[in-house]
C-alpha cells in the first residue's frame, strides 16, 4: 500500500445467495487484499441468513470485513463494483447474476450523501445479517450515535446461523 496518504479504515458487508457465494466472497476479499491500495485487516465469521425483504428466495451467506485503504470512498466504491461485476460476470455464465453483493457500510466516520454513494450505508441498521458480522470486526464502531454491538442487541436475529467460526474461511478457499 502506498505510504503517500494515511490509510482510512472502511467496513464492508458482503453477501450472496446464488451459485457459490462463499467462494465469491472469498475471492472478492482476496482481490481486495491483493489490490495495491487496499489491505484486508479483519474478516468476520461466516453467516448463513434467511432472506430479508424478498423472502421467496434461497438463504444467503453473509460476512463483513474491515479494510485499510488509501482509496477515497468513491474510489473504493468503484473497486467494489468492479469486483462485483467481475464475479457476477464469471458466475453469470454458470449460475446467475446475484452471486456477490459488496456494500461499503462505513468509511472512517465520514458521512457521504450523493448520487452514487451514501455512508454510512442507509439500511444497515435494520439488517441483523449486516450487523452480526460487522459486530465481529467492529463492535465499538459508532453508527448513528450508538455502537454496532448496541444496534445488534436490538436487532431481530431470528434464523441467523454461524456457518463457519473460523475467520480464516476466506483464506482456506483461496485458489
Ligand atoms: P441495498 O443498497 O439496499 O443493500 P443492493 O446492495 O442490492 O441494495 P445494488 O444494486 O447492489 O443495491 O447497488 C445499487 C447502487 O447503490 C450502487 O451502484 C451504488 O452506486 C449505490 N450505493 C449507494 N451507497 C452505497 C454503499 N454505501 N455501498 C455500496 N453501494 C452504494
Ligand atoms: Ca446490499
Ligand atoms: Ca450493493
Amino acid at each position: 500500500m502506498p505510504r503517500s496518504r494515511t490509510p482510512a479504515t472502511a467496513w464492508l458487508g458482503l453477501g450472496g445467495n446464488v451459485g457459490d457465494p462463499v467462494a465469491a466472497m472469498a475471492e472478492a476479499l482476496s482481490r481486495l487484499d491483493a489490490h495495491p491500495d487496499c489491505a484486508v485487516s479483519a474478516v468476520s465469521r461466516l453467516y448463513r441468513t434467511p432472506p430479508w425483504g424478498k423472502t421467496d428466495q434461497d438463504w444467503f451467506f453473509n460476512s463483513a470485513a474491515a479494510i485499510e485503504t488509501t482509496l477515497g470512498p468513491h474510489g473504493l466504491l468503484d473497486l467494489c463494483l468492479e469486483i462485483e461485476r467481475a464475479m457476477k460476470r464469471i458466475r453469470q455464465e454458470r449460475w446467475g447474476p446475484r452471486t456477490l453483493d459488496m456494500d461499503i457500510l462505513a468509511y472512517d466516520d465520514l458521512p457521504v450523501h450523493d448520487d452514487r454513494l451514501t455512508l454510512p450505508h442507509p439500511r444497515m441498521l435494520d439488517r441483523a445479517f449486516v450487523l452480526m458480522p460487522l459486530a465481529d470486526v467492529a463492535p465499538s464502531l459508532v453508527i448513528g450515535g450508538s455502537p454496532v454491538a448496541a444496534w445488534l442487541a436490538d436487532a431481530d436475529k431470528a434464523g441467523i446461523e454461524i456457518a463457519d467460526e473460523d475467520r480464516g474461511w476466506w483464506k482456506a478457499l483461496r485458489k
